[in-house]
């Protein structure tokens, strides 16, 4: 479960567990960053704000794990390790274990959407399924 009480990423935890994805940018150069930073890296400014996006992104590159050794895993054994671009911030990299999706069926470059999964009581992390999401059994 992450820290949430961090001031640098609070806010993106607190919409997240609003089922909101939102991403910081800065509000002079109006890069996204993601994760969050004290002082935006192009021009050292502390204007930033967290801005929503769609949550529409396409699947950058992804590996099936299959490795045991973490005991804490087994259970989760095999699954998918991916990174996914957002169309409205195409720099910004998130991961995902694109819950829901077929092994076979996750490809370099398909279209995600961003979904939330509760990993405990009220708290959601942002996830990403297949677009449109899959129909889950
Ligand atoms: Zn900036």
């Amino acid at each position: 479960v992450p820290a949430q009480t961090d001031p640098l990423t609070q806010e993106f935890w607190e919409r997240s567990n609003a089922r909101e994805l939102v991403i910081q940018r800065c509000t002079e150069c109006a890069t996204f960053y993601h994760p969050p930073v004290a002082l935006c890296p192009n021009d050292c400014s502390a204007s930033l704000v967290f801005e929503s996006v769609s949550g529409s992104g396409h699947v950058y590159a992804f590996s099936i794990i299959h490795d045991t050794r973490s005991p804490a895993f087994d259970q989760f054994t095999p699954y998918v390790h991916a990174t996914v671009t957002l169309d409205d911030a195409p720099a910004v990299i998130m991961t995902t274990n694109l819950p829901g999706v077929p092994l076979s069926d996750v490809a370099i470059g398909m279209a995600v959407e961003v979904d939330f999964e509760e990993i405990a009581p009220g708290i959601l992390i942002p996830q990403f399924t297949s677009s449109p999401p899959m129909v889950r059994g």
